[in-house]
């Protein structure tokens, strides 16, 4: 594993399912993914089932799996009259690894705020789970020259009063609005430079031990063909993947081609 090391940060490569899969695909899914997880020994492999997936996911994976699961969201209360929320600490109880937090499809239909992002990621870290907490530029925003300033706000507000330790597990997942689902990656320069934006600002806050140890992947309609120059680049520790993690076959390949870039 050391030899694979990023700067000192193993890369993590998740797969976003959003609202896709039933049961019955997500096991198949889950079980082809674990006979080949050992290949990729260099790299943390996350998968982000629906909610009702996340148990079967979880059991799919077996014992000492190289995979970890994580939900795509979680309520900031921990229990309560909330109809149709799931808590933290059911997602822990589920065998949970991770959840993500302030996903762009969660800002924008769902009209979550920074603050509330910041109280998810309270609540994960309250109940042992790790925060991938996303942040990103919408195209007016980038048109407008305001990308520096959104992505501050998003992280100021979103890590604000979590500290060194819990900050230090987190992944922030880089995603320009722009980029999701659109088959328009950003180019690795671009992003390059605004994961080291966000590197600068994290160390702003905690110092640079906590900066130089978080995650910063890239999001935004990567794909095999894409993932390696992505990966090349120096804050770049990994991918938040969506409509390429569907298949299998797609997924295998990021990895297998990360891979490659890390040996
Ligand atoms: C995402 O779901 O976070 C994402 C980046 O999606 P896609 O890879 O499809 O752009």
């Amino acid at each position: 594993m050391a030899g694979n090391l990023k700067n000192g940060r193993i890369p993590v490569i998740a797969a976003n399912w959003k609202m896709n899969k039933t049961l019955a695909e997500a096991i198949d899914f889950m079980r082809g993914l674990n006979r080949e997880a050992g290949k990729f020994r260099g790299i943390e492999i996350v998968v982000c089932p629906p909610f009702p997936v996340l148990h079967p996911a979880v059991k799919a994976n077996g014992e000492d799996s190289r995979v970890s699961v994580a939900a795509q969201n979680l309520h900031h209360e921990d229990k309560g009259a909330f109809t149709g929320e799931v808590s933290g600490a059911c997602l822990k109880s589920v065998g949970c690894s991770y959840a993500i937090v302030g996903h762009s499809e969660r800002r924008q239909y769902f009209n979550e705020t920074d603050d509330l992002v910041n109280a998810k990621a309270k609540a994960a870290a309250r109940n042992g789970l790790k925060t991938i907490m996303c942040v990103g530029e919408t195209l007016v925003e980038r048109e407008r020259g305001m990308t520096f300033d959104i992505i501050e706000r998003q992280v100021r507000t979103g890590l604000s009063g979590l500290g060194a330790e819990t900050v230090s597990t987190m992944v922030i997942a880089y995603e320009p609005v722009w980029a999701i689902g659109t088959g328009r990656a950003s180019s690795p320069q671009m992003a390059e430079e605004c994961h080291r934006f966000i590197r600068g600002l994290m160390e702003d806050m905690l110092g640079a031990a906590v900066s130089e140890k978080v995650r910063i992947q890239y999001g935004g309609s990567v794909s095999p063909e894409n993932i390696a120059d992505f990966i090349a680049m120096n804050d770049i520790d990994g991918a938040l993947v969506g409509g390429a993690s569907l298949a299998l076959e797609s997924f295998l390949e990021i990895l297998k081609r990360t891979s490659k870039i890390l040996n």
